[in-house]
């Protein structure tokens, strides 16, 4: 866990200007989106699998920066307490919810999914978006979540996810490949949506419901390599030369893992019982 949190300390601050402050991938129904409007329809499309207003609250686990909970706050009015383990996106997140006069309602606390501390039962909404690959104990994820929600309360999660399950030898091939993405985006556990799914049924969810968006999402990392390439001084002051030079890489290296049939992303819906 201290790698992918010093590397989130390490990168946020760079991400905003290769990702916006989503970070994660966007939806794009068409191809005329911007970045950010396809990054706000991903939380819209998410949003969309339960019902969300201003009775609901919503635990964000990996809040990034914030920009999920404050879009689900005013598109929605829901009640947000997010939580992450980068105390640099704890930070910038706060000072954001106080700067839009949001901090009664959108709050943000430095804490591990695995062992968040929250009380029993106290949410309606878990919403795990793309942070989930970074989390290795992916049962201990779910039990805690599955915790801290009320009764009837949903899991709302989507990420990149394994298309089959691979074998040592998929591993050992592109073994370069994974270790630019290690060093770039975090150690990672990536699961099929099958094993997802088995993992949530286990921690004692239902009513499982998934939805493949890997054609939608592809279109992001050719934004993300525009922007990188756009604020190429800026990102290189922040994070070298080399880390920028495979930046760049990694977006080609995603790209070939979903266009040959090795990733994929999904939306996952679960219910406590
Ligand atoms: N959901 C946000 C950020 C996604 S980036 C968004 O869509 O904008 C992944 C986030 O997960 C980062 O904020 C990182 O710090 C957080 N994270 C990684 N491992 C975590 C863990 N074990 N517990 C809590 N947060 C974690």
């Amino acid at each position: 866990m201290s790698f992918n949190r010093e590397l989130y300390n390490k990168i946020t601050d760079a991400w905003t200007y290769i990702l916006g402050d989503n970070l994660h991938y966007g939806y794009f129904s068409s191809d005329q989106l911007s970045l950010s409007e396809a990054t706000n329809k991903l939380i819209d499309k998410l949003a969309s699998l339960t019902v969300i207003n201003a009775t609901t609250t919503i635990i964000d686990v990996g809040c990034g920066v914030g920009e999920p909970a404050f879009y689900l706050h005013k598109q929605y009015g829901a009640k947000i307490t997010g939580i992450s383990i980068s105390e640099r996106g704890v930070e910038l997140a706060n000072r954001k919810a106080a700067d839009k006069g949001y901090a009664d309602s959108v709050k943000f606390l430095v804490a591990d999914a695995l062992d968040s501390g929250l009380a029993c039962g106290i949410f309606d909404v878990a919403w795990i978006m793309e942070s989930s690959h970074l989390m290795r104990g992916k049962d201990r994820l779910f039990t805690e979540t599955h915790r801290v929600l009320k009764n009837k309360g949903t899991i709302l999660l989507c990420d990149l996810v394994l298309k089959h399950e691979l074998t040592l030898s998929d591993v050992l091939k592109k073994k370069v490949e994974f270790e630019v993405l290690e060093r770039q985006f975090g150690k990672v556990k990536m699961e099929t949506v099958i094993r997802y799914m088995s993992l949530l049924g286990h921690c004692g969810f239902t009513d499982m419901e998934s939805i493949d968006i890997s054609t939608e999402v592809v279109p992001t990392l050719f934004c993300w390599k525009h922007n990188a390439i756009e604020n190429r001084e800026v990102i290189i002051k922040h994070l070298g030369q080399s880390h920028y030079e495979e930046f760049l890489a990694s977006c080609d290296i995603l790209h070939n893992f979903f266009t040959t049939g090795i990733l994929g992303y999904t939306m996952l819906k679960a219910v406590k019982p």
